[in-house]
């Protein structure tokens, strides 16, 4: 056996505790990896299956398809194309590989942006959409297009969960957290929709996860926006939150590192 000098053996013990530790890493990353292809195949079978029996049906039967079906077609001929696209987003992120390229933004004129790009939805369901920032420019470092596409799935969210003649409130201010150094910008997006239950709530950020009620959405939701919308704004040194009580509604709370 080979004998190690005394000050070699610690040297070697977190040589081989760091190996350990990059071992287990590795094997965790391997159990992502699995877990999402074993997700995404079974969330492409469904919309697969559909086309597949339809178009099967007309072929076999040899009449044409009627408008509904052919509109039943699209739409998962869509949603099959907006799970690909999301997929693609979130594994890149989840993987680490998406590189930031933050720039000093205003994040009042973010949120502007983003109710012009969202208004339209909510009108068409009469659902008030107001926005009340207490600055008139929060600062912010980060990639416009990653926060913005946080923020629409939030804000598309409430908007899907929300019934005809509801409300969105979005609010923007900036806090001084007890517990921490930064000082942040905190956006909160109140609505006053269907709810989550307390059994969906701490899974709601999870892939693929979808609450029961989640079918009101229209073509039906992938499951993907709120991981793909924490991802984002984790990545931006930032955090989310969510406060809901069935039938009363939700409050999504995003914070991100305020710029000084
Ligand atoms: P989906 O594509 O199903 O909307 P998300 O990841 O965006 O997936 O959201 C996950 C689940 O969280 C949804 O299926 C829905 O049940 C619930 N959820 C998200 N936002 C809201 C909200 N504002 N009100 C009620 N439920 C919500």
């Amino acid at each position: 056996p080979i004998v190690l000098p005394a000050h070699r053996k610690d040297e070697f013990g977190a040589i081989s505790k760091a190996l350990l530790e990059m071992n287990d890493s590795l094997a965790e990353a391997e159990r992502t990896r699995k877990q999402l292809m074993s997700d995404v195949a079974h969330e492409l079978k469904t919309p697969l299956m559909i086309i597949q029996g339809e178009l099967e049906l007309a072929h076999e039967t040899g009449s044409p398809l009627t408008a509904v079906k052919q509109a039943s077609i699209l739409d998962e001929v869509l949603r099959l194309s907006r799970l690909v696209h999301e997929v693609l987003d979130l594994s890149r992120l989840e993987a680490g590989m998406t590189e930031l390229h933050p720039k000093e933004e205003n994040l009042v004129a973010l949120l502007e942006d983003l109710l012009t790009k969202t208004r339209f939805m909510a009108e068409d369901k009469e659902i008030q959409l107001s926005l009340h920032a207490e600055e008139p420019m929060i600062p912010v470092s980060v990639e416009k297009s990653r926060i913005l596409q946080a923020l629409y799935n939030i804000l598309t969210n409430a908007v899907y969960y929300t019934k005809t003649g509801g409300h969105i409130r979005i609010h923007a201010e900036t806090v001084h957290l007890p517990d921490r150094q930064q000082r942040y910008a905190r956006i909160r997006v109140e609505d006053n929709g269907t709810g989550i239950s307390e059994a969906d709530l701490p899974h709601i950020f999870d892939r693929f996860y979808r609450a029961d009620h989640s079918r009101a959405r229209p073509g039906g939701g992938t499951g993907l926006g709120l991981a793909i919308a924490q991802h984002n704004i984790l990545a931006h040194q930032g955090f989310i939150e969510v406060e809901s009580v069935v039938g009363e509604g939700s409050v999504f709370t995003i914070c991100l590192p305020l710029e000084d």
